[in-house]
């Protein structure tokens, strides 16, 4: 059997992620591989180090890649700071929250949760409550949930945890570059991202970054692997405290990284390639350019979909500047919808999980994406495959409003 090459349909991805790559992105991971410890290669590491530490607003220096999607990193950070035993504290409200207390729990921590309902964030006060109740370890929140569109404020967070002597980590897959975030400004302890949301690349690299306070944690539960230790005693110094995952294992990662360069892992060279153009043209756009330009996107967006008709879910004065959440009015069917944007358009829009599933449509305006064009498409046809399955909308309501948007940005 003989198969054709590789050649996807034309799509305009204008979900909650993945998203269109920026062009320049899918160019740098084209370019030739070079080796492991090629001085052009440990240039380019260093280099995304840099360019990842202005991404993230922070001087840590361990800030780097962890290879594999946004999950890779949330798994690395974890398992390296949890040992067995630790109690987690992690705040719920929507799908990502859940995926953190799996892994903690998986991690063989004692978690500890507080849920509040979907589309909603957690008051400082409640969480403070909750850190006084549980004495944790670490505290592992979600920033921006996609599944629900709302961000959790992260401001005060920090010094809480500095106060009661609790680590604090994020995850930023869904909202970094297109919210304003600093990860030293909040008081992080770990920071992991993705590159399929705002960064405007592919899925497949984790950029990360981690506090002095926790890479002493990290560095404290060291092993070195038998096959590359210098000395019986490295092999003997690893603890029950082990990190017990050995391909996420953050004190080796940063050894690879590191003046030692050690290996660990082969670096995903490509990948590479692609997360170090995400953040250069971030950093050539300048972060707080980024961000203006997503609030400027979804807000259009988001007057779109009202202007059409349409209700938006969830708490607005918390929503992302990045995804909007749509009600699925009650007429028609939500994935006859999609699909029919998807077949007659080529635009692909996102359902959501859970208590949302069927619920609610996500539209995201975010990286590439994050475009007057897009906007604008995304909404005329949304008005016309609704018109064909009968809801109400109205005519020429949608592209109206994101117009005046833009008008009053003057941007039009
Ligand atoms: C989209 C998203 C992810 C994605 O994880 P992958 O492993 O890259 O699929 C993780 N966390 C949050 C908060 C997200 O919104």
């Amino acid at each position: 059997m003989s198969s054709l090459p590789i050649n996807p349909p034309p799509r305009l991805l204008m979900g909650p992620g993945p998203i269109n790559a920026d062009p320049r992105v899918l160019r740098a991971m084209s370019a030739q591989l070079v080796g492991q410890y090629d001085p052009a290669m440990t240039s380019y590491m260093n280099e995304t180090m840099a360019l990842y530490r202005e991404v993230f607003r922070t001087a840590n220096e361990q800030t780097l890649l962890i290879d594999g999607t946004s999950r890779a990193g949330i798994e690395a950070a974890i398992v390296s700071l949890v040992a067995p035993g630790d109690r987690v504290l992690v705040p719920i409200f929507g799908r990502f929250g859940h995926l953190l207390r799996e892994i903690a729990e998986r991690a063989g921590a004692e978690v500890h949760v507080i849920e509040r309902e979907w589309g909603t964030v957690f008051t400082e006060a409640e969480i403070e409550r909750a850190i006084v109740a549980t004495k944790p370890a670490l505290l592992a929140v979600v920033h921006g949930d996609t599944s629900t569109t709302v961000a959790q404020p992260l401001e005060g967070l920090g010094a809480l945890c500095e106060k009661h002597g609790v680590l604090f980590y994020t995850d930023v897959t869904a909202s970094l570059a297109g919210n304003a975030f600093a990860a030293d400004e909040l008081g992080l302890d770990a920071v992991t991202a993705g590159l399929q949301k705002c960064l405007g690349g592919p899925s497949g690299s984790a950029p990360a970054t981690f506090s002095p306070r926790a890479v002493e944690v990290i560095e404290s539960r060291k092993s070195i692997e038998a096959g590359i230790a210098s000395s019986a005693d490295e092999i003997a110094a690893s603890t029950d405290r082990r990190i017990r995952s050995n391909y996420f294992d953050l004190a080796m990662i940063f050894d690879y990284w590191g003046a030692k360069r050690l290996n660990h892992h082969t670096e995903a060279t490509s990948m590479l390639y692609g997360a170090r153009e995400c953040a250069r043209l971030l950093v050539e756009e300048g972060l707080a350019n980024a961000v203006e330009r997503h609030r400027l996107h979804g807000t259009a967006m988001l007057a779109g979909v009202g202007g059409l008709g349409l209700t938006v879910f969830g708490d607005l004065e918390h929503r992302m500047n990045n995804v909007v959440a749509v009600e699925i009015p009650a007429a028609v069917n939500g994935d006859a919808v999609r699909g029919e944007l998807l077949t007659d358009f080529g635009i692909e829009i996102g359902t959501s999980f859970g208590p949302l599933h069927g619920k609610v449509w996500r539209i995201g305006t975010m990286g590439y994406n994050a475009r007057k064009d897009a906007v604008l498409t995304t909404l005329a046809a949304l008005e016309q495959v609704l018109r064909r399955h009968g809801a109400p909308v109205v005519g020429g309501g949608g592209v109206g409003a994101a117009y005046d948007v833009y008008q009053d940005a003057g941007a039009a």
